[in-house]
């Protein structure tokens, strides 16, 4: 079967400049299916500097990758043309963290949700666009008649995002990358929100990619979840087993430092820090070695994923005597 869409083997490496020999890996290998059956809501974690925005990026076909590929429906992204990009555009959506972003100060919330209706020619006549638009609205808790002919300014936070959850609705979306969605959002709304989304996957059958630096956030929403630590994975599953039962020593360390009871605190506010971290000697070893308690000889050298359960798999040599998974299959073994 094919997939919605997929991600082979993709890297991304940012060049610091013509003259600079600096290049920071974003994203390396990095290997990723989506059903269209099975739309189901992912999680992707990971501290700041750890590629999830340059993820974002590639999915929605912003940036190129470095090398590997990125397939939509069987093509590569950046081969479409005419009608079939097009069809790209609007099936693969985007929220950022910023729910301010979209939004110009001189336009009204009707405006901001009339242009993609009719940008990608959805409706037939003006009572057509209005409908779609109260549905939209409605669809994401908001009632119509408090939204419609507001300014931004006359907005609260939490009413812009869902306005932009909206937006990205109203063009009927097959994926929704969620680029922390709800981290500038009053605390108190967040679940609520998150909870907005879970329900679109549910209702509409969009699958969402949820992208966080919150682990507890990510463990009530998705399915799933891969756990990136500059630019590689680390560790990918079912949140069930990353989450409880986490296996690689990155991941324990970020769960141990998860004050869980509080569920509004953030991770990473320990001693984990990427801007903390030496570079390490061993560029082409795993990431975590000059931090990592577990490390050993070998870990010099690149750890392939190994299946530790039938739905979790950790790139660590902790696992040596598992089965190996090629990256490329990696998220065959993620929960639908
Ligand atoms: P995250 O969203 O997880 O914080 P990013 O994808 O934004 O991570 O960044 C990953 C790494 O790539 C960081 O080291 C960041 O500094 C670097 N980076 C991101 N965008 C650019 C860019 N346009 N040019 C150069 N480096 C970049
Ligand atoms: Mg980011």
């Amino acid at each position: 079967m094919q997939d919605l869409m997929e991600l082979k083997n993709v890297t991304k490496i940012y060049s610091q400049g013509l003259m600079s020999q600096e290049s920071t890996v974003a994203l390396n290998n990095f290997s990723l299916k989506m059903n269209e059956e099975k739309p189901t809501i992912m999680t992707v974690a990971g501290e700041s500097g750890s590629g999830k925005t340059t993820l974002a990026m590639l999915l929605l076909g912003f940036i190129k990758p470095t090398e590997g590929q990125i397939f939509y429906k069987g093509k590569d992204i950046h081969n479409l043309k005419g009608q079939e990009k097009l069809t790209f555009r609007r099936e693969v959506q985007a929220v950022f963290q910023d729910p301010f972003a979209v939004f110009n100060p001189f336009y009204t919330v009707d405006h901001l949700l009339t242009v993609p209706i009719k940008k990608f020619k959805l409706a037939k006549s003006k009572i057509e666009t209005q409908d779609k638009i109260n549905e939209a609205l409605t669809a994401v808790g908001l009632h119509p008649q408090d939204i419609l002919g507001r300014f931004p300014h006359q907005l609260s936070g939490g009413q812009r995002q869902r306005i932009n959850i909206a937006r990205a609705l109203l063009l009927r979306p097959k994926i929704l990358i969620a680029d922390e969605p709800v981290s500038m959002v009053d605390a108190s709304l967040r679940a609520n929100i998150l909870e907005t989304l879970s329900s679109l996957q549910k209702d509409y059958g969009v699958s969402i990619v949820y992208i966080t630096h919150d682990l507890t956030t990510a463990y009530h929403i998705a399915k799933s979840i891969v756990v990136l630590y500059r630019g590689t994975v680390m560790e990918a599953g079912g949140v069930d087993e990353v989450i409880i039962k986490p296996q690689h020593p990155y991941t324990q360390l970020l769960i141990d430092s998860i004050p869980w009871p509080d569920i509004n605190r953030r991770w990473g506010k320990t001693d984990i820090k990427v801007e903390d971290m030496e570079i390490g000697e061993f560029k082409a070893g795993c990431k975590f070695y000059s931090r990592c308690p577990r490390s050993m000889d070998i870990c010099k050298d690149l750890p392939p994923f190994y299946q530790i359960e039938p739905k979790q798999a950790a790139s660590c040599f902790l696992f040596d005597q598992n089965l190996q998974i090629a990256p490329e299959n990696m998220t065959d073994l993620l929960p639908h």
